[in-house]
């Protein structure tokens, strides 16, 4: 049984509310946590709220809370085999994936330990000569973290790292069906020993804990990664004190293939842009947008090597593919499936669940792809984020730009081809926050995150990740203080003019 962390204490949910954690490929019980409340809420945010006012942690030095989130990340190198198998069991991803996870959380923990206390500030040019006048960044104050279910852990680091960089005080909610490698995280905060009631961790459903998170007028900052529904809610919500609002939402995000393109490399990284994690990746390549010329070749190639994926146990060294996260999102997955076919798109593989009697307690279903489809299908403009490919064809490099650009989204794309020029005449029309020339996928601490439309607010990662988590502040200061005598010179001037 595991339950929350607030002001230094693992906490059970007042109510004795618990929840189990099950294991997507077998629906076995792997965990019972504790199911939180909005008073749980409120009690871990008076909790953040007082060590951010009034605790040691704001008289840290940022250096000294660089060393601490270092150690973080030594931590989670220490235990990441622990980890990683945390994350498969909750999640289904292969051993493989969750691995590279742990490596890029320990790498986000390690960018932001450096990164902490490398903003000296600005001097700026002041119009009084006796004067020092420059620009400091302090933190936020208290900040509500809510993560999603498909990237617990690495989702919430890309908050936690530079929220606590920059000083804050955070109260973190995973998603309430992934819970665990969150839960470790905090014995890892523990085992540091972050100040009193610096790091929080609530447990449970969005619509009572994550409301009360985006309401609580005691937070300063929200930031939030997930679907639309909850975004437009917790913006909503956090209307009220005008918190500060970072999301990380959606994507419908194109890959684009011109007939110049390395043809095997293209056909491989198609593959990965879209299964990977059984395509529950905001980022997924889930549109291939291909020239005329190449399209049924390509498809010939996709389909063949897609046939060829492992499906399974993501704990078997065979497997390529898991299940996806739940019956119900299996369900919204196989619904999405349906109306692409009854809006015409061409079904030429997969489009429903493995017979293999070994996946029948798993929420598994096969790579699907579609051909024949177009913009004005709803599987073209939104997300299923599962394993489903649609495939659009263009003839000239401005329709492909512009097929790439007709969504509301705007999280990621991207576009092959051996024309240096051509690649970067399209990224640079593309309406996306991150675009890959002959690649698809890295993502990387230095490098920002975000959205553009619908995708998103603000960046995470790199250096403009920690600003978000910072307010500016401008400090002037007078060298030469001396009376200014402005009422004397007021009279003085209007006396001057005839009025
Ligand atoms: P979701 O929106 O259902 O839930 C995300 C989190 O918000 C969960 O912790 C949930 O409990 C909480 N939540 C739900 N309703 C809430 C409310 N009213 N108030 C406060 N909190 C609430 O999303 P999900 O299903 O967990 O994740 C899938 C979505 O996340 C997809 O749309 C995906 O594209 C997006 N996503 C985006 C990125 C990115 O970097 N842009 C990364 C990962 C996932």
């Amino acid at each position: 049984m595991k339950h929350m962390y607030i002001n230094d204490q693992w906490v059970e949910a007042s109510s004795r509310a618990t929840k189990e954690i099950i294991n997507p490929f077998n629906q076995k019980v792997i965990e019972t946590v504790s199911r939180g409340s909005r008073e749980d809420t409120k009690m871990a945010i008076q909790a953040a709220r007082t060590a951010f006012d009034e605790g040691e942690w704001g008289s840290l030095t940022a250096t000294e809370r660089g060393n601490l989130l270092f150690q973080v990340s030594q931590k989670i190198k220490e235990y990441q085999q622990e980890l990683a198998k945390l994350e498969s069991l909750n999640t289904g991803k292969t051993v493989t994936e969750s691995l590279a996870d742990m490596d890029g959380i320990a790498g986000v923990f390690q960018y932001y330990a450096g990164l902490a206390d490398k903003d000296g500030g600005l001097m700026i040019e002041s119009p009084n000569p006796n004067s020092v006048s420059r620009v400091v960044r302090e933190p936020v104050g208290v900040c509500s973290l809510i993560a999603p279910w498909n990237y617990p852990l690495l989702q919430a680091s890309w908050k936690l790292a530079p929220a606590l960089a920059a000083g804050n005080t955070v109260i973190l909610k995973p998603a309430e069906i992934t819970p665990l490698t969150s839960i470790k995280m905090y014995e890892i905060f523990e085992e540091v020993g972050f100040p009193k009631g610096v790091v929080n961790l609530v447990l449970g459903p969005g619509s009572t804990v994550g409301s009360e998170l985006a309401e609580n007028p005691k937070v300063d900052l929200i930031s939030f990664t997930g679907g639309a529904v909850a975004g437009r809610q917790i913006m909503k919500a956090a209307s009220g004190n005008f918190k500060k609002i970072s999301m990380e939402l959606g994507g419908k995000n194109p890959n684009i293939v011109f007939a110049d393109a390395d043809f095997d490399t293209a056909v491989d990284y198609a593959l990965n842009a879209v299964f990977f994690h059984a395509g529950q990746v905001c980022s997924a390549g889930a549109r291939l947008i291909l020239e005329k010329s190449i399209h049924d070749r390509f498809v010939e190639a996709v389909v063949e090597r897609t046939k060829q994926i492992k499906i399974g146990n993501g704990f078997d060294k065979d497997t390529q593919m898991g299940p996806v996260i739940s019956a119900e999102h299996l369900a919204s997955v196989e619904d999405y499936i349906q109306m692409g076919i009854q809006e015409g798109a061409t079904l030429v593989l997969g489009g429903k669940r493995p017979n293999a009697p070994e996946l029948q307690k798993g929420f598994f279903i096969e790579p699907t792809i579609f051909t024949n489809c177009h913009t004005k299908m709803y599987i073209v403009q939104e997300e299923s984020f599962g394993p489903v490919l649609t495939i659009e064809t263009f003839e000239s490099e401005e329709e492909a730009i512009r097929l790439a650009n007709d969504s509301v989204y705007g999280l990621a794309g991207a576009v092959w081809t051996s024309d240096m020029n051509r690649a970067e005449r399209v990224v640079r029309k593309l309406r996306m926050g991150t675009t890959w020339i002959n690649d698809y996928h890295p993502y990387f601490p230095q490098a920002p995150w975000g959205g553009y439309k619908q995708s998103g607010i603000g960046r995470e990662l790199s250096h403009i990740g920690i600003e978000e988590y910072t307010e500016i502040k401008h400090i002037y200061m007078n060298t030469n203080p001396e009376p200014m005598n402005w009422f004397k010179k007021v009279k003085e001037k209007t006396e001057l003019i005839e009025l």
